[in-house]
Parts: C-alpha cells; sequence; structure tokens
C-alpha cells in the first residue's frame, strides 16, 4: 500500500470517527485478509509483478531481468528500481543506494533482495523447503526506540521453554504500539544486563517482533538490581532445568504444567496444525483453568453443554470472556461452530497430526517427511533413532526428540485417545519397503520440461527410489534434463546410465507413476 493511499485512508477513517491503522504494512496485510472482497477491493493496494506462477509451455525467458523487461512491456507494473548487479560490492553498494532512498520512495520498504539472474541456474539451485537457494533478503536494520523496563516477566512454552519478556512502557516503533519485547533467555537478559526500571532500546526485528537490543547504561537509576531467573516454574511450581549445554532453562513439570498444556493445545489448534477455527487463546485458558481439557485429546470429549456452562460461568466472572462472544443467545451459536469446528479436524492428514502433536524440533516440512517416508503413525513412533535418521531432514537431535517424544507413557496415552475419539488419517506403505525402483539412488539433473523437479523427485520417490544430489559410484542411474552441467559428466566419466526426459516419462509410465 503506497504511502499517501494510506494516509488517505487513515484521514477517510478519521473523518469517520473509525479506529485508524498503524501502517501501511498492517494496513496492507489487513486489507488481503478480509472476508469481503468487496472491502479488500476498495483497499488502494498495489502490486510490482517480480515473479512467475506456472507456465505452460514452459516459459521462455533465459534472464530474470529479460522477464521483468517483458513485463513492463505487456503493461504490468514493475518495481523501477530493480537492477542488475555483479559481485558482491556491485550488490552492496546497490543496497546502499537504495537504503539512502529509502524514506524518499513512494512505499515502506525492509530492505532489498538479490536473486540470480540466469533462469536455468535457479532451477538447478532450487529450494530448501519454501526458501530459493537463488535469492536472499538483505534486510535494512530496524527502527529502533527507547523506552522503560517496568517489569520482566517469565513466560512458560509449549516444551516448557522459560522466555524471560521485558513489560514496557509503551512505545511506537515503525508504527506499531510495542508494551512487550522478549528477551529470548536467561543468558541473553545477563549479557545484556537488562534490569527493571532501565532505559532501553527497543527493536522491531524484521519489522515484527519487537525485542531489547541494548541498556542505555548512562540512564541507570541507582539502586537497580540484576534480574534472577526464578528457580520454579511460575506456572505449575516444578523446578526448572537445563538440558546439556543449552541456553534455555525449561520447566520440567511436563504433563502437568497448565502453561505448557495450554501452548501445546494452542498449537494443536492453529491454522496450519489442526485449524480449529474460533478456539482462542481466551477459550484455552478457560478450558484448562475450569478443567474441561487436561490435554489435546479432550478436545474430542467436549460438548455443547459443556462450553455453554464453561461460557456461563465466564459470565459470572469465572476465568475470561473473549470480546468477540457476547452474553446471552449468541453463545449457543457461538457453541455449535465450535464443536463443530472441532469435529471438521477431526479428518486430518498425517503431516498435519505429526506437526500438531507439537514434537520438539519437528517443523512443518519435517512432519511431511517423516509422514511420507514411515507412511503411518505408528511406524514413526516406534522407529529407532537410526531408522528416523533415514527419513529426510532428520539428524541426530530431531530424531532424539522424536524417540523421547513417543517413549512418553503421557503421549502414547494421548494419541491412543485421539483414535479413540475419532481423529482419522490416511496412512500408507513405507516409502523405503516398497515399490519397483527400491534400492534404486537416482540423481536429477538439467531441467525437466514436462515436470518439475519437485515433481520428477516425488513420484521416483513413490516407486521406492532414493533421490540423491550428487553423483557417485552407489548411483544407479542419472536423469539429465537440458542444459546438464558437471553431474551428467560425472555420470558419464563413472559409465552411470542416463536417462533423457522422455526415457524417464516412459519409465514412470511403465510403473503407472
Ligand atoms: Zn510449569
Amino acid at each position: 500500500m503506497p504511502r499517501a493511499a494510506f494516509e488517505l485512508l487513515n484521514d477517510g477513517a478519521r473523518a469517520r470517527g473509525e479506529r485508524t491503522l498503524a501502517n501501511p504494512r498492517n494496513a496492507a496485510a489487513g486489507s488481503i485478509r478480509q472476508l469481503d472482497p468487496a472491502v479488500a477491493a476498495s483497499r488502494p493496494l498495489a502490486f510490482f509483478a517480480y515473479a512467475l506462477g506456472r507456465v505452460e509451455p514452459a516459459a521462455k525467458w533465459l534472464q530474470h531481468t529479460d522477464m521483468l523487461a517483458d513485463f513492463r512491456r505487456y503493461g504490468l507494473p514493475v518495481c523501477p528500481e530493480a537492477d542488475r548487479a555483479t559481485g558482491v560490492d556491485a550488490l552492496l553498494a546497490y543496497y546502499q543506494r537504495i537504503g539512502a532512498r529509502r524514506d524518499a520512495l513512494p512505499y515502506d520498504i525492509d530492505g532489498v533482495v538479490y536473486k540470480v539472474n540466469d533462469i536455468a541456474a535457479q532451477h538447478e539451485l532450487g529450494f530448501v523447503s519454501r526458501a530459493p537457494r537463488w535469492a536472499i533478503a538483505h534486510k535494512f536494520p530496524a527502527r529502533e526506540e527507547q523506552t522503560v523496563v517496568e517489569a520482566i516477566d517469565v513466560q512458560v512454552g509449549r516444551t516448557g521453554a522459560m522466555t524471560p519478556v521485558a513489560r514496557l512502557r509503551p512505545v511506537q516503533v515503525a508504527g506499531v504500539v510495542v508494551t512487550n519485547a522478549t528477551l529470548h533467555n536467561e543468558h541473553e537478559v545477563r549479557r545484556k544486563d537488562v534490569r527493571v526500571g532501565d532505559t532501553v532500546v527497543v527493536r522491531r526485528a524484521g519489522d515484527v517482533i519487537p525485542e531489547v537490543v541494548a541498556v542505555v547504561v548512562e540512564q541507570r537509576p541507582d539502586g537497580l538490581v540484576p534480574f534472577e531467573m526464578p528457580t520454579a516454574c511460575p506456572e505449575c511450581g516444578s523446578l526448572l532445568a537445563r538440558e546439556g549445554d543449552e541456553a534455555v532453562l525449561r520447566c520440567t513439570g511436563t504433563g502437568v504444567c497448565p502453561a505448557q498444556r495450554k501452548e501445546s493445545i494452542r498449537h494443536f489448534a492453529s491454522r496450519r496444525a489442526m485449524d480449529i477455527e474460533g478456539l482462542g487463546d481466551a477459550w484455552i485458558e478457560n478450558l484448562v483453568d475450569l478443567g474441561y481439557v487436561q490435554h489435546v485429546a479432550d478436545l474430542y470429549a467436549l460438548t455443547i453443554d459443556d462450553l455453554l456452562a464453561m461460557k456461563r460461568r465466564a459470565d459470572e466472572g469465572v476465568g475470561v470472556v473473549p470480546e468477540t462472544v457476547k452474553k446471552g443467545k449468541v453463545a449457543s451459536r457461538w457453541a455449535e461452530n465450535l464443536i463443530a469446528a472441532i469435529d471438521r479436524s477431526r479428518q486430518t492428514t498425517l503431516p498435519r497430526l505429526l506437526f500438531a502433536l507439537g514434537i520438539r524440533d519437528v517443523g512443518e516440512s519435517t512432519a511431511k517427511g517423516l509422514a511420507r517416508h514411515f507412511g503411518a503413525l505408528d511406524r514413526i513412533a516406534s522407529a529407532s533413532a537410526a531408522d528416523l535418521m533415514t527419513a529426510p531432514d532428520v539428524g541426530p537431535v530431531v530424531a532424539s526428540r522424536i524417540v523421547a517424544f513417543f517413549t512418553a507413557p503421557h503421549q502414547r496415552e494421548v494419541i491412543d485417545l485421539l483414535r479413540a475419539r475419532g481423529l482419522h488419517w490416511e496412512e500408507g506403505e513405507p516409502l523405503a519397503a516398497a515399490g519397483p525402483l527400491l534400492g534404486k539412488t537416482v540423481v536429477l539433473t538439467g531441467s525437466l520440461s514436462g515436470l518439475t523437479r519437485d515433481e520428477a523427485k516425488q513420484r521416483l520417490e513413490t516407486l521406492g527410489a532414493k533421490v540423491s544430489g550428487s553423483v557417485s559410484a552407489k548411483t544407479s542411474f542419472v536423469v539429465a534434463g537440458t542444459d546438464a552441467g558437471s553431474k551428467l559428466d560425472k555420470a558419464l566419466s563413472l559409465a552411470i546410465p542416463v536417462l533423457d526426459e522422455a526415457a524417464l516419462l516412459a519409465l514412470l509410465a511403465e510403473h503407472g507413476a
């Protein structure tokens, strides 16, 4: 949202006595999230074309800059600041040049993006999870402000991690009022020596999460005492402990700590996990504090009557009522909707469930990899650390986390309950144990025209093949698209069979993939 358009939008809101928006970034994000497309359409949003989606037949451009030039010819808006630079010094000079003009641009930016210009090289470099290896953001320093620390609280996370949080005298940072800032962990508080009463520099890192950068020591009043971490969990009283040489202290009350339980339910219900719409933070507090829910499986035993009883108690001042739920007759509609949302989440997928369980260090992408590799929850739950490490993205630490999670008796009970209460997901065969290409190691190189590299990889894997990134004597065959480079040379020098795209497609078709 251009700054001028944002100002006009806020002028209008002010004239109508409505709430104004904090900054163009929030205004743009809020506009896109509007449920009513007519409202979204009325917002002064703008865009620059900068990339392609799917193109059939294959796109013709060899260089990213040629593509942008053609976009311009077609009449699409393209960022006039985009430029080509060769070498690190030239990139940094570009970064400095744009940084110097940052405030003069008609829109807000938080940095520049460097991209590899050669499109074949972009394909060759590919992606790690969702992050391209051929593009990188170089952010400008975040906007900083000073304020006073009024208190330091300790928050308990889903895995029991203790995070000290500075409660701040409210201050505007980059257009947003900041009242809390993370201090990350005990080590960080010590290193920065942040004390209650200190004046501190607050930054919104990446212009999003506020953090305390440093103490303004020359403004420290006399008599401030250094911060001490508590020795027991502020929520459940369990002792805190540190694992190995980790910086974070954790509550040892796993399974009994209400703070950990609330966080794990919040994670379980979140959009990318089980996606239970309408289960907000305040209700999670009430469900746990008032004893309706001990763990995630209890969500699936809740009834409309339970929710209405909880709501009545909340109306009477027991627990909290979120602003979005009003008193009286709308309550039954709310309860029905929430029960329906919980019910919808019963039909799920293995990757979602694995992610939702909240196993430490198992994010969405690792969960997907595990699901595909093992095919079934029980196979993952009973796998040894060594077995687990045969899955993509799983190293010794993640493997030990998964083993620890599934050997805790409490977790197995929860999973059994989830099943008993109607959670359902599709399971399949483990990748490595089936398929006509079992035991074959395949390397893909060059660009394919009929399918993407990822599609080719996925189809080969469903046939049992292992797709590797480098050619060695163990490689069974190499698939070479156009512009294949050193991997093809290596394959030829090792006399490894090479398939072209047509041969690959024939092979896939032969096995029904
Ligand atoms: Zn605790």
